[in-house]
């Protein structure tokens, strides 16, 4: 009789298998969306009314992404406005900033959205969280909409960015990967150092992010985009070109691409002090299914995953990497191992 067993894990988290017909599983948290958004729009005369519909739902989409992982139930204002200068794409900002830690008698100011999120209180009142300015050329020829961006399973046409992508990496920045640091020198205005900037250092030559999680989730100090600071990755000769697929990124986001969000990301944001849930990823019982076998992998969606197969819980093939569209997802892979005991598991990046 074949003997299948399931093992999930992370790369740098707890594992669990399954011995003797015991199944040990992490159940990931209920990850509900944990942010609310209300949007105004700042155009008059409701000139690009017309896109309203598809930057609500893909902005909303963004906002339910990155809120899974947060622990809050903040509602935030966005303020979206349209800004007539054809190189100008998109912009995201917190619009406040208030004092949050005192570290080596330097004052470090967190972001109003992060403000807000972590203790219920909006620094701001009623006035906008969030102000977005997208370029009026950008949004009517650049951006394409995705009809359904909680699913995300349309192609993205060739020559269009990935509006729902866009707005991931906007709200990155709103929500804490923003700052003063001179992109160049590393200087800080003032000694004005935002939760990310903290973390910046400067060698000389390149930047590095220094947040104990982000370096947790990365194995080092990550590389920062040189001239784009809050920011990961880098072209050659420069540290971090296996970053420039991150949906934060600091040099493009390809037409024609999906971006999602990753374990980097959310180590960072981590590190500037918000409540950040690293859900792990669960592994039901393998069961056949005819002649091959079939499991389930639970977790977080719009993440990639990746399965990994062993006969002796020591070396480890790979199976396969996807992209959760759905919080529970069959896995049916395909292996050569006959009747022999084998063991999956599965992390998330
Ligand atoms: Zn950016």
């Amino acid at each position: 009789m074949t003997c299948l067993a399931s093992v999930a894990s992370t790369r740098w988290a707890r594992r669990f298998f399954l011995l003797g017909g015991l199944l040990m599983l992490a159940v990931p948290g209920n990850l509900q969306a944990a942010l609310t958004l209300q949007l105004t729009f700042g155009d008059p005369e409701r000139r690009w009314a017309e896109f309203y519909p598809a930057i609500t739902s893909n902005l909303k989409a963004a906002a339910q992404d990155w809120g899974q992982y947060l622990e809050s139930g903040a509602t935030l204002e966005v303020d979206v406005v349209f800004v007539d200068d054809p190189y100008f794409r998109v912009r995201a900002a917190s619009v406040a900033s208030s004092p949050f830690t005192t570290p080596d008698g330097i004052t470090v100011f967190e972001q109003g959205v992060a403000a807000e999120i972590r203790t219920g209180k909006d620094p701001n009142g009623s006035a906008p969280d969030i102000r977005l300015e997208i370029g009026i050329q950008y949004l009517t020829t650049g951006l394409w909409f995705d009809a359904d961006p909680v699913l995300r399973s349309a192609p993205v046409p060739h020559g269009k960015v990935d509006a729902m992508s866009v707005f991931l990496h906007e709200l990155g920045h709103a929500l804490g990967l923003n700052g003063w640091t001179s992109p160049y020198d590393g200087s800080c205005p003032n000694e004005h150092k935002s939760a990310f900037d903290r973390w910046v250092k400067f060698d000389g030559t390149n930047f590095f992010f220094h947040g104990p999680q982000a370096m947790a989730n990365y194995g080092g100090p990550v590389p920062l985009t040189y001239g784009n600071v809050f920011h990961v990755g880098n072209s050659a000769p420069r540290p971090g070109q296996e970053l420039k697929s991150d949906v934060m990124n600091g040099e493009v986001q390809v037409c024609g691409e999906r971006y999602y969000l990753s374990r980097l990301n959310l180590g960072m944001l981590a590190d500037t002090g918000l409540p950040v849930r690293m859900p792990l990823p669960a592994l039901t019982r393998a069961k056949l299914n005819g002649e091959r076998v079939e499991f389930q992998v639970h977790g977080p969606r719009a993440r990639w995953y990746r399965v990994e197969v062993s006969t002796d819980l020591v070396r480890w093939a790979w199976v396969m990497d996807y992209v959760s569209t759905h919080p529970a997802m069959t896995i049916v892979p395909e292996d050569d191992f006959g009747s022999a005991r084998r063991y999956y598991r599965a992390q998330i990046f």
